[in-house]
């Protein structure tokens, strides 16, 4: 009760106390700093996935004005030899606009990415986008594209045909649990309703020899996972573990100790209020500090 009540009350958060629990979530708003935390993050063996923060936009010159910023991630891993893709959001490149615009502006991204022998992923937004983000991958494969990656979301109950359709691309899958709230017709609401379909998902990439990134911070599932992959006898380079910047570091370089590959996504960008205020309402114990924060002014 308290937890809803917080969590109801945290866009009356001024922004800078929200910026300043934002800082353990962002890399920061330019791409050097990113660069800097991807640095850092090489040097302790995990690998990374920048993001350019930035969700659904207007119109087609709002999605054209990053684009720039786009092709500087890219060049930056090339010039500073980091050990990190891209991961990108199809509705800011303006898949709610227009979907031949959009395929043509993420087109750019990954064909500049391909010259430099970089993987994309495509993050996987709301339901009113799934076919579309899926329609944009299998033409990128179809086209010859190989450098490009998707994300299945476990809390929707379509998750399973989706992989069944992708496994025909034998695709590189990025799986989930989903963050946006979607309706009860679509989408699993329960723990264990989300939990289950995971494990189901996994065994059937792990069954499929699709390549599997297996993002979530849950230590139910990373468990699961890590004993799946055991009882397999599967090589490393099958799968890696996947965690947002800032989130669950101990357990995160517990993961590494145990010799399994690990990708941090690393988000960037003006963009960051937005970001972290769909982080905090994830987890209350954080929303609880920024809230405390309000009457302490931070300190
Ligand atoms: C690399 C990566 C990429 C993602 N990409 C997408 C995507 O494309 N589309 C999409 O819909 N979702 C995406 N997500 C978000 C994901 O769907 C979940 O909403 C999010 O990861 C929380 O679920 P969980 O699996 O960590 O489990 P949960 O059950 O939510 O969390 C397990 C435990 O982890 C800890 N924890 C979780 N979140 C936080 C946090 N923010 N801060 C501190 N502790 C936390 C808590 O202790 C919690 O008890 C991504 C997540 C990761 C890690």
């Amino acid at each position: 009760m308290l937890n809803k009540i917080i969590l109801s009350s945290l866009n009356i958060v001024p922004k800078p106390i929200v910026k300043i629990f934002a800082k353990n979530y962002i890399a920061g708003e330019t791409l050097d700093e990113a660069i800097n935390t991807v640095k850092k993050l090489n040097a302790i063996n995990c690998r990374t996935s920048i993001d350019l923060l930035g969700e659904y936009v207007e119109s087609k010159e709002q999605a054209l004005k990053e684009m720039d910023i786009r092709y500087n991630v890219l060049d930056g891993i090339i010039d500073s030899n980091l050990n990190s893709n891209q991961s990108i959001k199809l509705t800011s490149l303006g898949l709610g606009i227009d979907f031949e615009f959009c395929y043509e502006n993420t087109l750019n991204i990954v064909k500049y990415a391909k010259e430099r022998n970089i993987f994309v992923r495509m993050d996987m937004e709301d339901s009113p986008y799934h076919d579309k983000t899926i329609a944009i991958y299998k033409k990128f494969r179809d086209e010859g594209y190989d450098n490009v990656g998707v994300v299945i979301q476990s809390y929707m109950k379509r998750a399973l045909e989706d992989l069944q359709e992708l496994s025909k691309y034998n695709a590189s899958i990025r799986l989930c649990k989903g963050i946006y709230v979607e309706p009860e017709k679509l989408a699993f609401k329960t723990y264990d309703s989300i939990n289950d379909n995971y494990k189901l998902l996994l065994n059937y990439l792990f069954d499929n020899n699709m390549y599997v990134g297996i993002a979530t911070h849950d230590d139910v599932l990373i468990d699961y996972a890590i004993s799946e992959v055991e009882k397999r006898n599967l090589s490393k380079d099958a799968y890696e573990f996947q965690m947002l910047l800032g989130v669950r570091e101990l357990k995160r370089d517990e993961i590494i100790r145990l010799g399994h590959n690990m990708r941090i996504y690393v988000s960037f960008g003006k963009d960051w209020y937005g970001y972290s205020m769909r982080r905090f309402k994830e987890n209350p114990k954080i929303a609880g500090h920024v809230f405390k924060a309000l009457f302490t002014g931070g300190k």
